[in-house]
């Protein structure tokens, strides 16, 4: 399998150039030149399998220069024993139509470990087949959790580095303290005075400044991405997609073949994205529900084909969706122009340019065929953490709540009987303050992280996972912030201290 440039101006690169690369020269994202396509009896053939297994049986038909031998052993390494839950993403019935898929159990308790765990291995192992002989600097912008999964994932790995920047006031405590506190001696981690969207243009800039690859280069690093604009992240979260299916035939709750729907809280589009792509290769997904907070830019895309970026950022109390700007949403459009990258290099030019693009509305209507928006603002997402609390002692986070209400709203009024998973990205207590103020009406506490862990686990009797409490005896190691025209400066200068 060969990938191309959703702009359509790049040659054909392998799987590991890809992953190597991050980012295709022209701007654009990589893409696979085709689905493979999955028959019912090859899905029905996961029966049985660990979520290893599956992962393994999904890249392989991806990342075709790498043998199953590697892919088994990568997979085996990844989710073999780094998460918490031995199922590594169980599933929580909470209605007879209705089934949490829980993301959360690996180290850093959000979804974004099941590409960051993986990640690491397959960059390590494209660096080798691409023969690249400098070490990969990968450069990551947050909106809270990827950058921690990406420290985690990368910390201490080989002739790799990793510097993370995250908007200083635009993540929860428990998620900053995470980053702040992370060990390794090649990783490096600051604030920025802005929002996500300026630390993702910072780091989009870096990319295409050639300037500053030469600097960078000369200081014997290349320069990747381990945000979901990388193929290599992308592609892991296709696995659970499928994982999730089978699970629900193996116990009943589904004939092998029945179609199902997906909620899924969507900030960068990554996750949503590999999920069509699990429907494009057969998996039987009849709707993907698109789920946004205040910042409701795709729900607005989907209502009226057009892209509007033009508007403040919102602070909710899901930040990792507080995003405008949706990298991921290009390899979409690139489906949508029916793969015509001049298109896509259009739209992305406007948007870059007057911030805004249209799809017409033929193609808007295609979409439609397939996604459903809608958006939930924060005093609903503390209606729906209370209510599922109260009625099934099911604590959920601010994230995965807006999915929720989503899946909730599109049953009831469409009257699709199809069953829905609902996507839990975050572990509850990332967000501990306002989980716990919403079970209260919306009264907060006084304190820190680590006060509002100890009376949420208080009132819901339910257990503070040690990957937070251990976090109030880990030193705070960064306490680095920048203005979002330093990160050329912060970067040149760490690449030349390591
Ligand atoms: C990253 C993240 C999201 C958004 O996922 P995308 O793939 O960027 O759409 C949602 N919830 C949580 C908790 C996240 O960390």
């Amino acid at each position: 399998m060969q990938y191309i440039s959703t702009r359509g101006q790049e040659k054909k690169v392998s799987a590991s150039e890809a992953i190597v690369a991050g980012l295709a020269p022209d701007g654009g994202l990589y893409v696979p030149e085709s689905f493979p396509a999955w028959s019912k009896e090859r899905i029905a053939s996961l029966q049985g399998l660990t979520y290893a297994e599956v992962a393994a049986q999904v890249l392989g038909d991806y990342l075709t220069d790498f043998t199953p031998e590697e892919l088994s052993e990568i997979t085996e390494k990844a989710y073999g024993s780094n998460f918490s839950d031995e199922r590594i993403a169980p599933l929580h019935k909470i209605s007879n139509k209705e089934h949490v898929l829980e993301l959360f159990y690996g180290p850093t308790l959000a979804f974004k470990d099941f590409a960051l765990q993986i990640l690491p291995y397959l960059m390590c192992a494209s660096m080798k087949k691409t023969n690249e002989r400098k070490k990969v600097l990968i450069l990551v912008a947050t909106s809270g959790d990827t950058g921690k999964a990406a420290l985690e994932g990368f910390k201490d790995v080989e002739d790799t580095a990793v510097m993370v920047f995250y908007p200083q006031n635009g993540v929860s405590q428990a998620q900053q303290l995470q980053m702040m506190t992370q060990e390794g001696k090649n990783v490096y981690v600051c604030g920025i005075e802005g929002d996500f969207d300026d630390a993702q243009k910072g780091v989009k800039r870096i990319f295409s400044d050639e300037t500053m690859q030469k600097k960078i280069e000369k200081a014997g690093y290349r320069l990747s991405s381990a945000n979901s604009i990388n193929w290599g992240r992308l592609v892991p979260q296709i696995a659970y997609y499928f994982w999730t299916y089978i699970q629900l035939v193996q116990k009943g709750t589904l004939a092998n073949g029945e179609k199902i729907n997906v909620a899924v809280p969507t900030g960068n589009f990554g996750n949503i994205l590999a999920a069509y792509y699990a429907k494009r290769m057969g998996l039987p997904i009849e709707r993907l529900i698109c789920a946004s907070n205040e910042n409701h830019v795709i729900n607005d895309f989907l209502k009226t084909g057009q892209y509007d970026r033009n508007r403040p950022l919102v602070k909710t109390t899901s930040p990792s969706m507080d995003i405008l700007v949706s990298s991921n949403l290009e390899r979409m459009l690139f489906e949508l122009a029916d793969r015509n990258g001049a298109l896509v290099y259009d739209w992305m030019h406007a948007l870059a340019k007057q911030g805004r693009y249209g799809i017409g509305q033929a193609r808007n209507e295609r979409m439609l065929s397939e996604f459903v928006g809608g958006w939930c603002d924060d005093a609903n997402v503390e209606k729906v953490i209370h209510t599922l609390f109260n009625k099934n002692h099911y604590l959920m986070d601010t994230h995965t709540a807006i999915a929720q209400a989503l899946c909730e709203a599109y049953m009831e009024k469409s009257g699709d009987a199809n069953h829905c998973v609902v996507v839990s990205t975050a572990n509850p207590y990332k967000f501990a303050g306002d989980v716990l103020a919403a079970l209260q009406n919306g009264k907060h506490i006084e304190g820190d992280a680590f006060v509002q862990a100890e009376a949420l686990a208080k009132l819901t009797n339910t257990q503070i996972p040690k990957e937070i409490s251990d976090l109030s005896e880990k030193p705070i190691l960064f306490t680095g912030v920048c203005k979002p025209n330093e990160m050329e400066k912060i970067v040149l200068e760490q690449v030349k201290r390591w």
